[in-house]
């Protein structure tokens, strides 16, 4: 199977799916990244392009720790809005891979205009991308794919509909969040927050909502045709 996960910065999938994606990739899944902004804003003293290539770097180091295709699209970070361009770009890096699921940030509960743009971007794409009248220089995909919605920063607003058990890939996960030297420094520097700390916490909740020790949640926006012989694609 191939799973293909969308971010809005450099280092969201590291907090709120890194366990599953480590799950699939260990159990010989294709698995892919896309980073739509290019985290400019990650730092309160470096330039918006110097920040951008470290935090590039930091993700690319956190993709190939699962051996995962790491694809950057460079959006200036804090103003990623909806627009026939980007519609476009998404239809085409996700007709380069031809992915049978989508993980993406939850565009209704999430409280980062980013996140919700790059959950929207996806939905709002999800069925188009098979659709031969529109052309981004890659053939159409057969297949739509399914789509399911990542946790939100500290779990708030968002309401579990599916548990990944992630205990045995805590490690993987926790090791590509710490990829991202940057905003641990400057996280911790401006805030007093760790993020390493945050994601290890929010996994351990979703386990013990779970009945595991580490989790990741998931909900899966409904649309016509529902495809319900396909909801077991979690691993
Ligand atoms: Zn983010």
């Amino acid at each position: 199977m191939r799973i293909m996960a969308f971010e809005a910065h450099p280092d969201d999938i590291e907090h709120f799916c890194a366990g599953t994606l480590a799950k699939y990739a260990a159990q010989g899944h294709q698995v892919a990244i896309v980073c739509l902004t290019d985290g400019g804003c990650g730092s309160p003293t470096l330039p918006k392009e110097e920040i951008a290539r470290v935090r590039e770097q930091e993700a690319r180091n956190a993709a190939a720790i699962i051996g995962a295709e790491f694809f950057w699209m460079g959006y200036p970070d804090g103003f990623l809005f909806s627009s026939e361009e980007l519609r476009l770009r998404v239809i085409e890096v996700i007709r380069q891979f031809r992915p049978h699921l989508i993980l993406t940030l939850d565009k209704d509960n999430d409280y980062h205009p980013d996140h919700t743009m790059a959950g929207q971007v996806v939905w709002d794409t999800h069925v188009l991308m098979t659709v031969p009248n529109i052309k981004t220089g890659t053939e159409p995909c057969d297949v739509i794919p399914d789509v399911y919605f990542m946790d939100t920063p500290a779990g708030i607003n968002f309401t579990p509909e599916f548990y990944v058990d992630i205990t045995d890939h805590i490690d993987t996960k926790l090791a590509m969040v710490r990829c991202h030297a940057s905003q641990e420094t400057w996280c911790m520097d401006q805030y007093g927050v760790s993020l390493a700390d945050n994601a290890q916490v929010q996994s351990r909740f979703r386990g013990y909502q779970a009945g595991c020790k580490y989790a990741e949640a998931f909900r899966k926006p409904r649309f016509f045709p529902q495809k319900t012989a396909r909801e077991g694609l979690l691993p």
